[in-house]
């Protein structure tokens, strides 16, 4: 049964800061609209600065208290989020369709993901302990003890709203964090809002996390230059990233940096084609290309190109666009205009310099055609920019140096993906390629709640998932105790 307090469609007119549901009074409004209809669904109020420093001091105020609980207690709370994500999931699969345009598989994927690094963050409270360290000081002991760092901030794209956000505030929580979110304009409730409902559900604390949806040109300033910030746990562009990153390492809180990617789908000669195509339609066209771990360019063996272009355009006019409430459909719609005209500008460019359009390129409303560009070269806009579309550009390699070179001639490195016949040799090839994550024999679009996720140059600093997260959002704290006299030298 669907509750509308858990879904988009809801009423969500209020911001949530120290446990209370701040009405809109005279704040501007952000209209919710779905991308398959264009409707509004819903509207929420937009934070203004003062409201982000109020949701700061909040979780800085409620932090400590939080962190002192004991761990059954904080486990308890995640735990109870864990059974909600259970209880209300097809709510939130509607919701990731509704208003981020989420086909059926990869709604359910978000969630699946969501849930998984949540529960994952449960075991936190036990896992967190510490260490004890002999010391070259006679009669003294060097307890090493893990707490959390503070106070986490939290900025989320639009993408896969509900875990990209949920991967930070769910380990943050149970570290002991206070938590500050700000979710992307086009999907304040599924990024945001939502998760404040459920862990006011969950028992959580007053103030331990805050949800101020707004612009990030009007209070991202704030959001990652308040004083309070310990992390901030960015996603989204590498150019919005790196000024994050500076105005928090300003205040010296520590920027925990997920950003682009441009990432290649290795095939050679000997690979299993069928194989290496399957992935590629995954990994290309999976939520219209808008992953930021998705194939942004096909990199094929000459002896190969041909028969793979072919099969890969036959699978891609056979994918089935439209409305993602509608469940046959794999392709829904890109988030909006600029995105749009701005992935259309690239095929046209591209074509423009010397690839061939083998189909698509064309969009009715929102909805854009899957698209493969054959005779494609790095350096064309389709190739060198990350796409965010439905959209395959194929460019040929004749040897396995020339596959590495291209792989790496980007700015961004964060994950790859490799078939080969001989396994031997796609380990050499995953060797080589500069990403954070490198797939054989598969596609790039890979998330586990206990293994680390994250990239290398432009595409950010810092892992999730796992142990790794955790490390990021603790710190360390040594207390030694003299048990005996100590002697000094005068
Ligand atoms: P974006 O434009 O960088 O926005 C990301 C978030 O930053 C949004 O909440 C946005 O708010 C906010 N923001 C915008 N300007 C800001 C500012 N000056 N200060 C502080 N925050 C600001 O990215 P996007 O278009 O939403 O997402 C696509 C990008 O995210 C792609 O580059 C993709 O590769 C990357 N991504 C990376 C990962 C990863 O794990 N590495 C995962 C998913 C996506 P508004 O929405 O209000 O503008
Ligand atoms: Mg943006």
């Amino acid at each position: 049964m669907s509750d509308s307090a858990f879904t988009t469609d809801g009423e969500w007119n209020a911001l949530y800061i120290d446990g209370e549901w701040v009405d809109a009074d005279d704040r501007d409004d952000i209209a919710v609209e779905n991308p398959a209809t264009r409707e509004t669904v819903t509207s929420v109020p937009a934070a203004t600065e003062d409201d982000v420093d109020r949701a700061y001091e909040a979780a800085a105020a409620a932090q400590s208290e939080w962190a002192d609980q004991p761990p059954n207690e904080r486990a308890g709370v995640v735990e109870a989020a864990v059974d909600l994500l259970d209880e209300h999931r097809d709510d939130i699969l509607r919701s990731l369709s509704v208003e981020s345009g989420s086909a059926n598989a990869k709604a359910f994927a978000e969630w699946q993901t969501a849930r998984g690094i949540t529960a994952r963050a449960a075991g936190f409270p036990f896992e967190m302990g510490g260490d004890y360290k002999d010391s070259m000081i006679p009669g003294k002991d060097n307890q090493v003890k893990q707490e959390p760092m503070g106070v986490v901030g939290v900025i989320s794209p639009w993408n896969f709203p509900f875990h990209l956000s949920m991967r930070a505030v769910a380990p943050a929580i149970a570290a002991g964090n206070g938590v500050v979110l700000k979710p992307a304009s086009a999907t304040p409730v599924v990024g945001g809002l939502l998760l404040a409902r459920i862990f006011e559900e969950a028992g959580l604390p007053e103030g331990v996390l805050n949800v101020v949806p707004g612009s990030g040109s009007d209070i991202g300033d704030r959001m990652a230059s308040h004083p309070e910030l310990d992390v901030m746990a960015f996603t989204g562009s590498t150019d919005v990233g790196k000024r994050v990153a500076s105005q928090a390492a300003e205040n010296l809180a520590l920027p925990a940096m997920e950003l682009g990617g441009n990432n290649p789908h290795v095939v050679t000669e000997d690979a299993d084609l069928d194989a290496a195509v399957d992935s590629a339609v995954f990994g290309s066209f999976l939520h219209q290309g808008q992953v930021c771990i998705s194939i942004n360019r096909h990199l094929v063996h000459e002896d190969v190109y041909d028969e793979y272009v072919e099969r890969l355009t036959e699978r891609a006019e056979s994918l089935p666009v439209g409305d993602p409430t509608d469940r046959d459909n794999v392709i829904g719609p890109i988030i909006n205009e600029d995105q749009r005209d701005q992935m259309l500008d690239y095929v046209e460019t591209t074509v423009e310099s010397g690839a061939t359009l083998e189909t698509g390129g064309e969009a009715d409303g929102l909805f854009v055609e899957p698209t493969v560009l054959s005779d494609a070269t790095n350096d064309m806009a389709a190739a060198c920019n990350e796409h965010f579309g439905p959209i395959a550009p194929v460019v040929p390699f004749s040897d396995d140096e020339e596959a590495v070179e291209l792989a790496n001639d980007t700015e961004y490195g964060l994950a790859a993906s490799v078939h080969a016949g001989d396994l031997g040799r796609a380990h050499d090839l995953a060797d080589a390629i500069d990403a954070g994550m490198v797939h054989i024999n598969d596609q790039p679009i890979n998330d586990e709640p206990h293994v680390p996720f994250g990239g290398v140059k432009s595409s950010g600093m810092g892992r999730y998932n796992g142990d790794a997260i955790l490390d990021e959002l603790t710190q360390e704290k040594w207390i030694s105790v003299q048990r005996e006299k100590r002697q000094y030298p005068f």
